[in-house]
């Protein structure tokens, strides 16, 4: 999901409380198909200065992502290795660019077609199609996640050498702009984090049998220098069109990149103070950067699942409610649940104009975030409903994300059994609760 604010629009913000006349948002998914099309549309929100975009999307370069989406009878999945357990493996497999690649990972579905859904050490994941089956050869060891510092260590291999390793709790930054801006990140993050599971927690998500966790993977952020810097890293790790972005999450590599944002021609901020002093400049900014890292906790933390069917309305309306940034707090995070101002402008504007069937074409399918024409008000509005089914619904919410939770990977839904996910959560009647909707988000200032 590439979350993108118009530098533009950037202005004075109010804690909690957009303040900017302009917005944007672009779609996210965990499908191949619409994961590329998405790309494409990004482009072409671009163009349009009121919207940003955000999109968790797959790696173009990922060599699966074609096999994903499009035909779940073909791809219904076996049995799922226990990832506790699993043995780790060695598949060999040709790339889209007929590159051979040996994965020393764990097999985490096995399709009955033949294809896998292979994640390596570092959590990323790959899926291979029988085709581009090579080998595969179970060994006697287990497969073990790597820890912080060796994953640090093959960063720094990948990335080159001049890339600092910042390690915290839970993530493992990768930085080309220096350790301050790290550091402030890792800080920034872990707040974020923490807010996250504390939020849900309160709202016992736990009774109700979300079992929220710690990652598996030490989380991954890199940190670019600047822009182009950044833009150049993109284009080849997630496609061109992902290069304006202010930063991203790839569900395939499971992690987010972005760049220093205080730099613009200037030496990279020395320290915390001329970092908080550079961003209160331009805070839109800063909310790209926690829309994708909500994105990357959520994924982590067993809210969603990585490859599943997450509609993109729960995902990015979960992203959008924890995106305002809190820059002042040292330990909490005030602005979790704050009315976003920006979506709320846009869904009121569009409510003169909203179809009957609005309700019905956000939850059934994704096609409105992917289409560039709708994607703007599609964004709006998977905020506003999420806020509405928050604040008015918490406890059918919290089921209906533990019903989206334990959705088995590599099945994607078809609209009326997203419609019925739904409806078994928050009732039948969706003309009422639409009415409910439209009511309560007309009164909301
Ligand atoms: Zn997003």
């Amino acid at each position: 999901m590439v979350n993108e604010l118009d530098e533009q629009s950037a202005g004075p913000l109010r804690i909690g409380r957009w303040r900017s006349h302009e917005t944007s948002d672009g779609p996210a998914t965990c499908d191949g198909a619409i994961a590329r099309e998405s790309t494409l549309i990004e482009s072409t929100l671009r163009q349009k200065r009121w919207m940003p975009s955000r999109r968790i999307f797959l790696n173009r370069s990922d060599p699966g992502t074609r096999f994903l989406p499009v035909a779940a009878q073909t791809v219904s999945c076996g049995a799922a290795a226990q990832p506790e357990s699993a043995p780790l493996e060695h598949v060999t497999f040709r790339d889209d660019m007929k590159t051979e690649r040996l994965v020393a990972g764990r097999v985490l579905t096995e399709a009955t077609d033949g294809g896998l859904l292979v994640q390596g050490p570092d959590g990323r994941l790959w899926t291979v199609e029988k085709e581009q089956l090579v080998t595969r050869e179970t060994t006697d060891e287990k497969f073990t996640p790597l820890s912080a510092e060796a994953l640090g260590r093959q960063l720094a291999t990948e990335l080159g050498s001049d890339c600092e390793i910042v390690v915290t709790k839970h993530y493992v930054i990768c930085s080309h702009a220096g350790k301050p801006y790290a550091q402030w990140c890792g800080a920034l993050f872990e707040r974020l984090y923490s807010a996250f599971h504390d939020y849900w927690k309160q709202r016992g998500v736990k009774q109700r049998g979300i079992k929220l966790r710690e990652p598996e993977f030490p989380l991954i952020a890199l940190v670019f220098a600047n822009e182009k810097q950044f833009a150049e890293f993109a284009s080849r790790d997630a496609g061109p069109d992902v290069a304006s972005a202010k930063g991203y999450y790839s569900i395939g590599t499971n992690r987010i990149a972005l760049y220093d944002l205080t730099a613009s021609g200037q030496e990279p901020a020395r320290n915390v103070a001329e970092i908080s002093r550079r961003l209160a400049a331009a805070p839109f900014n800063i909310a790209t950067v926690v829309h994708e890292a909500t994105h990357q906790i959520a994924f982590n933390s067993g809210m969603h699942t990585r490859y599943a069917d997450n509609p993109l309305w729960l995902s990015e309306g979960m992203a959008m409610y924890f995106e305002t940034p809190d820059l002042t707090s040292r330990s909490g995070w005030k602005t979790v649940g704050a009315v976003n101002d920006l979506r709320l402008k846009q869904f009121q504007t569009y409510l003169a104009r909203r179809p009957a069937d609005a309700l019905v074409t956000l939850l059934q399918s994704d096609a409105r975030f992917t289409d560039s024409n709708q994607a703007g008000e599609a964004y709006a509005e998977a905020w506003a409903l999420s806020y509405f089914l928050i604040k008015t619904r918490k406890e059918a919410y919290i089921e209906y994300l533990n019903r989206i939770a334990e959705k088995p990977t590599l099945i994607w839904n078809q609209p009326q059994e997203r419609l019925a996910d739904f409806r078994a959560a928050f009732g039948e009647d969706l003309q009422q609760l639409d009415a409910e909707f439209v009511k309560f988000m007309r009164r909301l200032k």
